[in-house]
């Protein structure tokens, strides 16, 4: 028996069921440029997202790309965003591919997510045109604060919910509404590994409908009409093929993040109490997808973590430093940004281990994991 647990798994539809989705294809012959199965998973995403407008991306980086595009930030010479180091290359990349400049604000210790007190003193330079907080492991981050100080200082606010695809937040009238609510535009992640996937791809969900047409001109070589082209766009549309393994897909979200809901909970049954280690907590009023499995090693230095991992790669188990090293530690930033300005984040990313979390891993798995992590704390 292959005893090798990854750190994630992707989900994948019945075979029979993608295929009897996709046998259209063989008909039309039409394979991508916003054709059938494009407009009927565009369809499916507001529905499910409770979202007005949506434009769907080859992957979430270059949607979060064409949003900054169609956002116009920097346009009026403003170029600075607020952002957060704790997070994915694509969110710092992004900014920086486009021209922009980050500001790196720290997170908070309870859910990594960007400190609106930081945002709002580093909202203060004239410079800074909006903020781009991410909602780490399907953590929202304070939604309402970050939106206030966007308010008060004109900046606009896109976030990077690549992580929280299918988590939502009660509404004080008992209602819920999806993180594709929040800001003017959030951008969600399908790759692979992520809670839902479409192989690769990715969406931007946005607040002002006028940009539907701009996102989706940004995505195709910035084409307006037959002979007219107004913006130096690139080609990062959504295929026919990944669009209906979305369709797929999103029938059995609901079914899959209950599954990870039990794997979540069996590993905070066994790992809480165990010494030296934090779980995050759930947010009050917050359905989470468990996107992830983060634990948290007590103490600076990163020997704890490393141990874990090191003791469950033995027994062909992965796990992942992520969200490890900042992205502003990185090498191709390097001499350009001061890691020791955002301490948390710092000390976090030296503390955190994402342990395996997906759908179909088996709780006797999960047990064997949890010895293994408490054990390695000399402790068993
Ligand atoms: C996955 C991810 C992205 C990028 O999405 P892709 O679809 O892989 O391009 C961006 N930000 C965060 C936080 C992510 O986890």
């Amino acid at each position: 028996m292959d005893s090798h647990i990854l750190v994630t798994r992707s989900s994948m539809p019945p075979l029979e069921e993608y295929v009897a989705e996709i046998a259209p294809l063989w008909e039309s012959h039409w394979l991508t440029n916003m054709g059938e199965k494009h407009k009927e998973f565009e369809r499916l995403l507001k529905e499910y997202l409770g979202a007005n407008n949506v434009a769907l991306f080859v992957n979430g980086h270059n949607a979060l790309e064409c949003a900054i595009e169609a956002l116009g930030l920097g346009a009026d010479g403003r170029r600075k965003v607020i952002t957060t180091p704790f997070t994915f290359a694509s969110t710092t990349h992004a900014i920086v591919r486009k021209g922009l400049e980050p500001v790196f604000a720290d997170v908070r210790e309870s859910d990594y997510t960007i400190d609106p007190e930081q945002v709002a003193r580093l909202a203060a330079d004239p410079e800074v045109c909006a903020v781009l907080p991410v909602h780490v492991y399907g953590n929202l981050c304070d939604v309402d604060a970050i939106q206030s100080i966007a308010d008060e200082r004109g900046l606009k606010v896109l976030y990077d919910a690549a992580h929280a695809f299918g988590v939502e937040r009660r509404r004080p009238d008992g209602s819920w509404e999806s993180a594709a609510s929040f800001g003017d535009a959030s951008m969600f992640s399908f790759h692979a590994t992520k809670v839902f996937n479409t192989v690769e791809g990715g969406a931007v969900c946005f607040r002002d409908p006028a940009l539907k047409p701009v996102l989706d001109q940004w995505k195709n070589f910035g084409i307006t009409g037959p002979e007219d082209v107004e913006y130096v766009g690139g080609n990062a549309k959504m295929n026919e093929l990944c669009a209906a393994m979305g369709i797929c897909n999103l029938r059995h979200l609901d079914e899959e993040i209950a599954k990870r809901r039990m794997v979540a909970a069996r590993y905070c049954e066994q790992l809480e109490g165990v010494r030296g280690l934090h779980l995050s907590p759930l947010h009050e009023g917050v359905r989470s997808n468990f996107a992830y499995m983060p634990i948290l090693f007590e103490g600076e230095a990163p020997a704890e973590r490393d141990a874990a991992m090191a003791a469950l790669a033995e027994t062909g188990i992965g796990s992942r430093k992520y969200f490890y090293p900042l992205t502003s530690e990185f090498a191709c930033y390097a001499g350009r940004f001061d890691s020791s300005m955002t301490p948390v984040a710092l000390r976090l990313s030296r503390q955190v281990l994402c342990l395996p979390m997906y759908a179909d891993l088996a709780l006797e798995d999960v047990d064997r994991i949890c010895r293994i992590v408490a054990g390695s704390r000399g402790r068993s």
